[in-house]
C-alpha cells in the first residue's frame, strides 16, 4: 500500500531521519507498526515531560471530553482556562507571578515567541532585538529574525557564551564575562544602531543551537545590563521549561526574573499550547491587538494543566536535577574511551554531547564558531553580529593562549551515531550550530532502569561508529 504520507514536502524534517511509523506510546516507549520498540529521548522535540500517554493527561482529556464542555470557544473564558492560569501561576518566579498577566497565542512556541517581540515593540515604542548567536526561537518571520541562521537590520546578534566553542577561546567565566562586556559596548556604541532595543530574547539554555547552558553569571549580568537600560527581557522557556532542566524554570537557576516569559511544548501536556508572561507594566495591547483563532484550546489546556501539577507536586524538576547530573556523570566517563565525544554538556534531563573529528586539526575558531568573523588580533568583529562598532568602543579582549582547542565539529558522525542508535531502538534528537549535537530530551518519568538502558544503547552506538 502506498503511504500517502508520501504525498508530503520534502520539507519534512524528522520523517527522512527517523524512518519509523508509530502507532502507539506509552511514557519513554514507542511502538512502530512493525512491531519494534524504541525509546524514545526526542520526546515530540522535548515536549512530553511526562512522556507519552502519561495516564494523569489522558483523564484530564477524557474529563473535557466527556463533560460537553465547548472543544472550541476562541478566548472565551472557561473554567478549564481558569484551571490552567491558577496553575500556571502557582508554578511562576514569584517576582513575575505576583504581578504578571498571561497573553494565549497561537497554538506553537514560535507563536509566542512572535507575539513577545511584538509586546515589547509595542510597550516600548521601539524595534530593534537583541538576540544571541546560535539561537533558536522558531520558524515564523520575526522569531527567524532573532535566531541563529537569519539576518535582518533589527536585529542584533551576540555572542552566547558557551565554554567548548567560546567565541573568545576563553570558556568559563571569563568567556562569559567577555560576551556580556561584549553586549555593554554594542549597546553603548552610538553607531550600533541598537543602542535602544525593544527588547532582549535569550534562552536560558539553548536547545536547537547544541545544548549550551547560560552560565548563571552571565544570565544576572543579562538581566543587570537590560534592567539599568530599561529593555525588556524576554526569556524563551519553551524547550526549557516546566522542570526539563532541573528547575522548573530554567531562569531559576540564576535568579533572574524576567519581563518576558515565553512558553509552550510541554505547558500543553502533549498538545499545542503556547502563551506569553509578562510583567502588567507592559500590558498595553487594546482588545484585538493581538488575537488568533486558536488561541486556549480546551484540551491543551487541560492536559496542561494536569501536566504542570504532576511536576509540581511529584517534584519532577528535582527529579530531572539528579538523573541528569548522574547521566552526565556517566556520559563523561563514556567519553573518554571515546575521543569523538568531544564534549558532554546539559543542564537536568536536557542532554548534548558533541561530536567530533578527533583527527582534524584543533583550534577554538577553524571551524567551530563560524558565525564570529574574526578581525585582526583574532578578536571576533562587530560586523559579524551585524552591529557596526566604532574603533574607541571598549571590546572585550582577547587573551594570549586559548584554553580551548576543540577538534572540527563532526556532523556525518552524529548522523551516524543517530541511525546506529536507532538501530538499536533508540531515538535521540540532533542540533547545534553543525548539526554535530546529539541530543538527549528523555520525558522527567525516566525510570532509572531506563536510563541505564538508553546509556547502554548509546554507548553500544558509539562503539559502532568508532570501530
Ligand atoms: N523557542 C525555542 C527555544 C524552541 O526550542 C522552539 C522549538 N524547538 C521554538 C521556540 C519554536 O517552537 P515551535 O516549534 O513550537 O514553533
Amino acid at each position: 500500500m502506498r503511504r500517502q504520507s508520501a504525498r508530503e514536502s520534502a520539507a519534512r524534517t524528522y520523517a527522512r531521519a527517523l524512518p519509523i511509523v508509530p502507532v502507539r506510546a506509552r511514557g519513554l516507549t514507542i511502538e512502530g507498526a512493525d512491531g519494534r520498540r524504541y525509546l524514545d529521548c526526542l520526546s515530540g522535540a522535548g515536549t512530553l515531560a511526562l512522556g507519552h500517554n502519561h495516564p494523569v493527561v489522558l483523564e484530564a482529556i477524557r474529563k473535557v471530553l466527556d463533560s460537553g464542555a465547548p472543544l472550541h470557544v476562541l478566548d472565551l473564558a472557561t473554567p478549564v482556562k481558569d484551571a490552567f492560569i491558577t496553575e500556571l501561576f502557582r508554578t511562576l518566579p514569584p517576582g513575575l507571578a505576583d504581578h504578571a498577566r498571561v497573553q494565549f497565542c497561537g497554538p506553537a512556541g514560535t507563536d509566542a515567541v512572535e507575539a513577545a517581540l511584538k509586546l515589547v515593540r509595542a510597550a516600548t515604542g521601539r524595534t530593534g532585538v537583541l538576540a544571541f548567536t546560535g539561537a533558536y526561537h522558531g520558524m515564523t518571520a520575526g522569531s527567524l529574525e532573532a535566531s541563529g541562521g537569519a539576518f535582518d537590520v533589527r536585529v542584533a546578534r551576540l555572542p552566547y557564551p558557551q565554554d567548548y566553542r567560546c567565541p573568545f577561546g576563553v570558556g568559563g567565566e571569563r568567556g562569559a564575562e567577555l560576551a556580556a562586556r561584549w553586549t555593554e559596548s554594542v549597546l553603548d556604541d552610538p553607531k550600533s544602531g541598537v543602542r535602544h532595543p525593544a527588547g532582549m530574547i535569550l534562552e536560558p539554555v539553548q536547545g536547537e543551537g547544541g545544548v549550551i547552558p547560560a552560565p548563571d553569571g552571565w544570565m544576572r549580568r543579562m538581566r543587570q545590563i537590560t534592567a539599568e537600560r530599561s529593555i525588556p527581557l524576554i526569556a524563551d522557556e519553551v524547550q526549557t521549561g516546566v522542570g526539563r532542566t532541573g528547575a522548573f524554570w530554567a531562569v531559576e537557576h540564576s535568579g533572574v526574573v524576567p519581563d518576558v516569559m515565553v512558553l509552550s511544548k510541554a505547558i500543553g501536556g502533549s498538545l499545542p499550547l503556547a502563551v506569553v508572561v509578562y510583567r502588567d507594566a507592559l500590558d498595553v495591547w487594546q482588545p484585538g491587538a493581538h488575537a488568533g483563532t486558536f488561541r486556549g484550546n480546551q484540551l491543551a489546556m487541560a492536559a496542561g494543566t494536569a501536566t504542570l501539577a504532576y511536576v509540581r507536586e511529584n517534584r519532577l524538576a528535582e527529579r530531572a536535577a539528579t538523573l541528569g547530573g548522574r547521566m552526565l556523570g556517566q556520559l563523561r566517563r563514556l567519553a573518554q574511551d571515546f575521543p569523538c565525544m568531544g564534549d558532554v554538556r546539559g543542564r537536568g534531563l536536557m542532554i548534548g554531547v558533541e561530536m567530533v573529528d578527533p583527527e582534524g586539526e584543533s583550534g577554538s575558531g577553524a571551524i567551530g564558531a563560524p558565525q564570529v568573523v574574526a578581525q585582526a588580533g583574532g578578536e571576533p568583529g562587530p560586523s559579524a553580529y551585524g552591529v557596526h562598532a566604532r574603533d574607541s568602543t571598549p571590546r572585550p579582549t582577547t587573551p594570549s593562549a586559548p584554553r580551548h582547542t576543540p577538534y572540527p565539529a563532526a556532523p556525518a558522525l552524529a548522523a551516524a551515531v543517530r541511525r546506529e542508535c536507532l538501530r538499536r531502538g533508540l531515538i535521540v534528537e540532533l542540533g547545534g550550530r553543525h548539526a554535530s549535537v546529539v541530543r538527549l530530551l528523555p520525558p522527567l518519568t525516566i525510570t532509572d532502569e531506563q536510563v541505564a538502558a538508553v546509556l547502554d544503547r548509546l554507548a553500544d552506538a558509539m562503539a559502532a561508529v568508532s570501530s
